[in-house]
């Protein structure tokens, strides 16, 4: 299949290519070259297939997501889960990371995704999360009290097929009680998590809002910081000394005060967004303004945050952040893409065929990635 493109995006910073065809041959890119001759698709824009680095795939953007989970059974998750994986894929994204689920249901969704029995993107999955005995997340989570503990509950993971770790270092939103600005697992639990994981190859992610939490996961040795709202000069030194990555997920608050007055949401959950929403918005700014790795992720699925709308992420980056398109693009592919580990996320001759066909170029018209024309996944087009 030859993929003819106005304008080329392949994930890096590079400049962008212009009248460029992709030539696609089973399941890889093989050649990108100027284009000539016949081509099968012709299309305005070209992007590699955005690759979302926080998702939930269980939960599908309630308005009251524990009540939810309280009130649903194993069984009705899964099938959201299916079906939230449908739609990723329909909507570009080619490659998530489920960062907590109850159960094994991300392991199993993406063992039958693999397998090709349903649709669905790339994935990773972390399995449940590991909290602090009542702490965020201990509804879907493992909770764990101590560092032999942590460890343990580390292997249950990998005996229960995760291919990366979520670890809780502080309070957060969604959980009545849990106060984001608090740390909650200690450093010697995060560190024996961590380095449990790491001995297996399994990196590990760490849900860190408040300062104090953000420290203490970096000084453990965690791969990536999800969320990281609350930054302080020190931490973002941090972030940068040890390389690790920073998922801000601006989705999360943004959607969750974009639905302020609609009386859906428990207030508890409205009050900690505000507060977390004002040091978000300053404090992922520096980080990007420092040059710490940001990837892409949207934590999709919690409220009003669905899973087929991972380009209002993007937007967000450009927005908020002050990144150009294209930098918001390299954050939610071939960055992301580097801290998944599972393929480079860009486009270029021996890497998978994952891509958007746009009907514009994005430098002028970002929404364009609301809706693609087409997205191909492994060289076949799957919308
Ligand atoms: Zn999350």
């Amino acid at each position: 299949m030859i993929v003819r493109a106005g304008v080329f995006y392949d994930g890096s910073l590079d400049t962008p290519g212009r009248n460029v065809d992709l030539v696609i041959e089973g399941t890889n890119v093989t050649a990108i070259r100027a284009a000539s001759g016949d081509a099968d698709v012709t299309v305005a824009c070209v992007t590699p297939g955005l690759v979302n680095a926080h998702v939930h795939l269980e939960m599908s953007g309630e308005a009251d997501s524990m009540g939810a989970m309280a009130l649903s059974t194993q069984n009705q998750r899964l099938l959201r889960a299916v079906e939230n994986a449908r739609n990723s894929l329909h909507a570009g994204v080619t490659t998530v990371r489920d960062v907590g689920c109850s159960g094994a249901i991300a392991q199993d969704v993406r063992d039958a995704i693999v397998a090709g029995r349903i649709p669905g993107p790339r994935m990773r999955a972390a399995g449940a999360v590991l909290c602090m005995t009542g702490g965020h997340g201990w509804f879907l989570g493992r909770e764990i009290d101590g560092p032999w503990d942590a460890r343990k509950a580390v292997r249950e993971q990998m005996r229960a097929g995760a291919d990366c770790i979520k670890m809780i270092a502080t309070g957060g939103v969604l959980t009545r009680g849990a106060v984001p600005g608090n740390a909650q697992l200690t450093p010697v639990e995060l560190e024996a998590g961590i380095v449990e994981a790491h001995r297996h190859g399994l990196r590990v992610a760490s849900h860190a809002i408040g300062t104090l939490g953000i420290k203490n996961a970096l000084r453990a040795g965690v791969d990536s910081i999800e969320h990281g709202h609350m930054l302080d000069d020190e931490a973002l030194d941090l972030l940068k000394s040890t390389g690790a990555y920073l998922v801000p997920t601006l989705t999360a608050p943004t959607c969750i005060l974009e639905h302020l007055e609609d009386g859906t949401q428990p207030q508890f959950v409205l009050d900690k967004a505000r507060v977390v929403n004002e040091s978000m918005l300053v404090s992922i700014r520096r980080a990007f303004e420092a040059g710490v790795k940001i990837a892409g992720g949207s934590d999709a699925g919690t409220p009003f945050n669905f899973h087929d709308n991972y380009a209002y992420e993007v937007e967000l980056m450009h927005s908020l952040l002050g990144m150009t398109s294209q930098q918001a693009l390299h954050a939610a592919t071939a960055v992301a893409a580097e801290l998944i580990d599972l393929h480079r996320g860009t486009l270029a001759a021996g890497e998978p065929a994952d891509l958007l066909l746009l009907d514009a170029d994005i430098a002028t018209d970002l929404a364009t990635l609301r809706a693609p024309r087409g997205v191909i996944k492994a060289g076949e087009r799957v919308r």
